[in-house]
């Protein structure tokens, strides 16, 4: 296990891994752009496609250290370390069971990519236990997760899928971008292989395209095999950017998660809206498991708007939160899944997912929670008038 995990989160993210800048005594680590590094000692080919310069390797340290794990790589984006993953443990007559609702990007990689590799993948029914349990064959080896769901925050047990998998010798991997490791760090729940969009709550900032795995030495060696030659690193400069976001991690996912719920209570309570989905609500189905497996409950919600409300005016009519593709800022953001994310599925294809057209997903930033709610107000105000 890692050497670091007895020391506080805020102190990993502070601390860990940073690089002592000898010449200057600078307080941060420096920046080492160089591609090509003299050979000292013969051994330390270092080259950023290998993923390791001084500053990506700084950086996996940090990460390591708050997934829990012994190693981490960082890639160039998240789909580049979700792509790079699956490859490095499924090969031609594999079998990979995946959840329902995943985030698109692995959906589409799966049903797009996965004929040519002669990969065979089925998803899950529900994200009850017992249908992962029905898709796994003799030959699956991988089972792929994310909890919280994109985008109605359903939670899948970690716990359950990690003793059925370990049950048949299959590797489990989970997208923990939604969660971050201040909400839930999965090996604590045995899960092997955890990967993140590093463009959200670890980036943070809007600024940022990045992604990263986090897990064993040994899985991260065989990552690292096929991560070499697919070339999806990410450069120094954003490793740097990424480091120093890092440090805030703690802080603005917490701040985060405190507003979201907070603004999941108020919106329960508004009468223009239907549904709220927040794994931090005991009205949600998953509220006792979420409670179990996570520290607070994220940043991210849903609501449904009552059908006497245009959603797309709706969301022209807010000030202060942007209607936008992305999630996990400090800025608050909205995004209705059924015109946007969703919008290639046909109308029958969304409402048994039960993703309505009133629908909007909301990543809930850093700003005082009295602003968005004001905001909110308004924006239904100026809908309906
Ligand atoms: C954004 C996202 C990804 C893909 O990450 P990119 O950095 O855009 O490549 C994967 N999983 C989840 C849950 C995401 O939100």
């Amino acid at each position: 296990m890692n050497k670091n995990t007895n020391l506080g989160i805020n102190t990993i993210c502070t601390h860990v891994g940073e690089l002592k800048d000898e010449q200057f005594k600078g307080a941060i680590s420096p920046l080492y752009m160089s591609t090509s590094y003299q050979f000292d000692s013969v051994d330390v080919k270092r080259y950023p496609r290998y993923f390791n310069t001084p500053n990506q390797e700084a950086l996996c340290k940090k990460i390591a250290a708050l997934e829990k794990t012994d190693d981490a790589l960082i890639f160039g984006s998240g789909m580049a370390a979700v792509s790079t993953s699956l490859l490095a443990f499924l090969k031609q007559g594999d079998h990979v069971v995946l959840q329902e609702t995943l985030y698109g990007g692995t959906y589409n990689f799966v049903v797009e990519e996965f004929d040519k590799f002669g990969i065979e993948y089925s998803f899950t029914k529900s994200l009850a236990i017992k249908d992962f349990e029905r898709e796994i064959k003799s030959n699956t080896r991988v089972i792929f997760i994310e909890t919280p769901s994109n985008p109605l925050l359903k939670i899948v047990d970690m716990n359950e899928v990690s003793l059925l998998a370990k049950k048949h010798g299959i590797i489990t991997m989970i997208d923990n971008t939604f969660a971050s490791p201040v909400n839930q760090t999965p090996i604590d729940f045995g899960i092997d292989i955890m990967i993140h969009s590093a463009t959200k709550y670890m980036g943070g900032h809007s600024d940022i395209l990045a992604g990263a795995v986090a897990a064993s030495e040994e899985h991260v060696k065989r990552i690292w095999n096929i991560a070499k030659n697919l070339g999806g690193s990410l450069s120094d400069f954003t490793v740097w950017m990424l480091e120093r976001s890092l440090k805030t991690l703690n802080l603005r996912v917490k701040r985060q998660s405190k507003n979201a719920l907070k603004m999941a209570k108020y919106l329960e309570k508004n009468k223009y809206i239907d549904t709220v989905y927040y794994p931090g609500l005991k009205s949600h189905e998953n509220y006792k498991l979420a409670k179990a497996q996570m520290k607070y409950f994220g940043g991210m919600l849903s609501f449904e708007l009552i059908k006497e409300i245009d959603t797309m005016k709706f969301q022209r009519n807010l000030q202060l939160i942007k209607p936008s593709m992305s999630l996990a800022g400090v800025e608050s953001t909205v995004l209705s899944p059924a015109q946007t994310s969703h919008a290639l599925l046909s109308k029958e294809e969304r409402d048994s997912q039960g993703i309505k057209d009133g629908l909007i997903r909301f990543s809930v930033g850093i700003e005082e929670t009295e602003d968005l709610i004001e905001d909110i107000e308004q924006a239904l105000y100026n809908t309906i008038k």
